[in-house]
């Protein structure tokens, strides 16, 4: 068995840092400079290895170990390396390093697949710089809608299609050009990633094995409007206040989602903003307005679509029994995505030869993969225990965790790169 170069990825880790600190965390901005500088890195590490370089028309870096015989479909491995801001190191580029590694440690010892076996680095996965999910993904597979390239980045105001022609990628040709992943050109895709919650940790296993990545089902921006008034001269009776009305609906909700679960489900919800609008509402006001947002997600459709139908009823329920009305906005649904059976079961070969406890577990969190899987790719992926959750500069994974996940990730490639 051969062991992937930690030492390559710990220089790649550290020099990740020091080129993406912002002063509190790491901050890889989507198609702008701090992206950039790491994709610069992992290119030029590539190329120092011997790998054939390439970057599609929306600048996703596609780098390659060719295989004997090149005819066949390719392997693919890798994550994203933007990260949200003031993130952590390893949320996307603990998937690009442990494939660089894998790479690495087999031409040392002179290791040649049959099959090309590329390592990708995908750009714009983090949702919060432009209001659309999986661009860069998207873009590498064709499915990335026209109408996406106006979308405008939060803090610039610019277009995506704008900053993506600043970066050097080519726009137009990504509506009207072929995409650069075609589906029978790829045999399989594997990402590994930092898991994002706590389960790993908890339960003492050194990997998780992914079964599917949760589609959601989104309120972003609902309202309740119910009535101001005065809080001492309104009788309780009398009143439609927004606020009572939000808080009986989690509650509500947070009781079907236990209904729910106890009878098998598998799903989360969450009520992550909630705003009254502090131009009119203060201690002496009955609460006129709420606004909030809703996120359900789960790994079975039918499962989205009966707590959405609780919602209906508990919303109807509630804008009666309080006089207010409920306004939920646009409804946003992504699909969820299932993993490739055969290459789980490769996954659970490949870790108890490696003599290493493992876990199936379903990613509550979107990743590159979903896209993958959604054109017929057959997909997996690995999950590698962290600490302290995502999304934040407290990140912690540890090397010994990274060198586990990168084992299992060797293995399975050399095994689906010479089928
Ligand atoms: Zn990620």
């Amino acid at each position: 068995m051969i062991e992937p170069d930690l030492e390559l990825a710990q220089a790649l880790f550290n020099e990740l840092y020091a080129i993406g600190y912002d002063g509190i965390g790491v901050t890889r901005d989507t198609y702008g400079p701090g992206e950039q500088r790491a994709h610069d890195l992992i290119r030029l590490s590539g190329t120092e290895l011997g790998l054939e370089a390439r970057i599609d028309a929306a600048l996703n870096l596609y780098l390659t170990l060719p295989g004997l015989e090149r005819s066949l479909p390719a392997v693919l491995t890798g994550s994203h390396l933007d990260s949200v801001p003031r993130g952590g190191n390893y949320d996307g580029a603990a998937g690009v390093i442990a494939g660089m590694s894998v790479l690495a440690s087999w031409i040392k010892c002179g290791r040649r697949p049959k099959r090309d076996v590329t390592v990708i680095s995908i750009r714009a996965e983090e949702s919060v710089w432009f209001p659309v999910s999986y661009i860069g993904s998207k873009s590498a597979l064709g499915l990335l809608p026209a109408d996406a390239l106006e979308a405008v980045r939060f803090d610039t105001g610019k277009t995506l299609g704008k900053h993506m022609e600043e970066q050097g990628g080519f726009p137009e040709t990504l509506v009207n050009g072929a995409p650069a992943v075609s589906i029978g050109a790829v045999c399989a895709f594997i990402e590994l990633h930092i898991e994002q919650g706590s389960v790993l940790i908890e339960s003492r296993q050194a990997i998780g094995i992914v079964t599917g990545i949760c589609g959601s089902l989104r309120y972003r921006s609902a309202t309740i409007t119910g009535q101001y008034a005065h809080s001492g001269a309104t009788p309780r009776t009398h009143r439609h206040d927004a606020v009572v009305a939000f808080a009986e609906l989690v509650h509500e909700l947070q009781n079907t989602w236990q209904v729910l679960e106890a009878d098998g489900h598998e799903l989360t919800l969450t009520f992550g903003q909630v705003n009254t609008d502090s131009k009119q509402s203060d201690f002496s006001k009955v609460a006129g307005k709420v606004v909030f947002c809703i996120d359900i997600r789960s790994r079975d459709v039918d499962t989205l679509d009966l707590m959405n139908d609780y919602v209906q009823r508990a919303v109807a329920d509630l804008s009666a029994k309080h006089g207010v009305n409920f306004n939920l906005g646009e409804k946003i649904r992504s699909q969820p995505a299932s993993m490739d059976p055969a290459l789980r079961h490769g996954l659970t070969v490949c870790a108890k030869n490696r003599d290493l406890k493992f876990h199936a577990m379903p990613s509550g969190a979107g990743h590159d993969a979903a896209m993958f899987a959604y054109t017929g790719i057959p997909t997996a992926m690995i999950f590698i225990p962290n600490a302290n959750g995502s999304h934040n500069p407290d990140e912690q994974m540890e090397m010994d965790d990274f060198s586990n996940g990168a084992r299992v990730l060797s293995d399975i490639l050399w095994q689906i790169s010479n089928q």
